[in-house]
């Protein structure tokens, strides 16, 4: 059955003439060379490492040496759980995109900030860079989007009665996503050698090793080390505190940008589709923006919140995105192309439980 799905689900776009990139690449490379810039990370993004990754160990000392009074250690562990999901959108995002610099050894070397967080550089590439970048919202292909037994994510998926009140208990199953993903879903990778329905062709030597030793520091530095110094009890509190901080936040600004009800979703399931639009126009269709004049916004999301402009440009760093904006609506205006845009994060935070719900009560 596996073999089947492997061959059939597939989505090709008409990519023969393709003048709308090519218009944002004109706009966008006469950006960059008037302001004499790199589409690389900037001190801006230097920054933002040089405070959130001696803020995750900081926080992490703080809270097993020095372990505080009851009620501001769970403070501490709900603002670690946050630092984590941030490295994850600003550092990691980046680095394993290879925008974060113009040298190729220090975006492998920043990359493994996925490790430092408990999963998987290597695999992140394939889910995130080659089989959600390339299929955005292609249900049968897109791991992002992919069925499960819980979620109905589009309208291509079957409809089941629990669906009804899937966006009430969506959010506490996005608490559960990154114990999940480090005990369940690295392994299924690993071993079914395959994201969803996109076989891995090789996991290289190097990647074997690496796999397991970032399996080993986890146990050791996210569970042996405090289970040690403040009792598996206390450690088992606030692991699965911190998890569900870090798990909602993560999961939750990833869905506002493609599960909302201002994108579109495209059939490929048991079937080979052909989306008549090329594959920039199809970014557009399947990704929403939101917040996009809120500098707070901007600085913690890491890009995450310009995702339109991160897929159209996902080797330009995030720290150009703002700027990038204006120069994309604007060939999406000439070309006649819808631009999905929520003008704050609770707007899209509410049509994303609306499409849910929407989901779950409409076939
Ligand atoms: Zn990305």
């Amino acid at each position: 059955m596996k073999e089947q799905t492997q061959v059939l689900n597939k989505a090709t776009f008409n990519n023969k003439q393709n003048p709308f990139q090519e218009r944002l690449r004109d706009l966008t490379n006469t950006y960059f060379q008037t302001h004499d810039i790199n589409p690389t990370g900037d001190f801006r993004l230097y920054l933002k490492t040089f405070i959130l990754v001696p803020a995750f160990f900081g926080l992490y000392t703080w809270i097993v040496f020095f372990t505080p009074v009851w009620w501001v250690a769970l403070l501490g562990l709900a603002l670690f759980g946050i630092v984590k999901a941030l490295i994850g959108f600003n550092v990691m995002h980046d680095a394993c995109h290879g925008s974060y610099s113009t040298n190729k050894n220090i975006n492998n070397f920043v990359s493994y900030s996925m490790n430092m967080l408990g999963s998987n550089a290597f695999f992140w590439r394939i889910k995130h860079n080659i089989v959600h970048h390339t299929y955005t919202n292609v249900d049968g292909i897109d791991d992002d989007i992919m069925k499960s037994p819980i979620m109905r994510f589009c309208e291509s998926q079957p409809r089941k009665a629990h669906h009804k009140y899937q966006h009430i208990f969506a959010p506490m199953l996005y608490c559960l996503a990154t114990v999940f993903w480090v005990f369940f879903a690295d392994f299924e990778k690993y071993f079914g050698k395959r994201i969803s329905t996109t076989p891995i062709n090789k996991i290289p030597l190097k990647e074997h090793i690496v796999f397991w030793l970032t399996k080993l520091y986890y146990g050791v530095f996210f569970i042996a080390i405090p289970c040690y110094v403040v009792g598996v009890g206390n450690w088992a509190i606030g692991y699965f505190f911190y998890n569900a901080v870090f798990g909602f936040v993560m999961s939750l600004v990833f869905q506002l940008a493609h599960v909302v009800e201002k994108t579109h979703f495209v059939d490929a399931n048991n079937r080979k589709v052909q989306i008549n639009s090329e594959w920039a126009a199809h970014q557009v269709d399947t990704t929403a923006d939101f917040a996009p004049n809120s500098k707070v916004v901007s600085w913690l999301m890491g890009g995450l919140n310009f995702q339109t402009i991160h897929h159209l440009f996902p080797r330009v760093s995030h720290v150009h995105y703002p700027a990038l904006q204006p120069l994309v609506i604007q060939a999406c205006q000439e070309f006649n192309i819808e631009y999905n845009v929520y003008p704050t994060m609770g707007e899209a935070v509410k049509s994303h439980l609306r499409f849910l719900k929407y989901l779950g009560n409409n076939n």
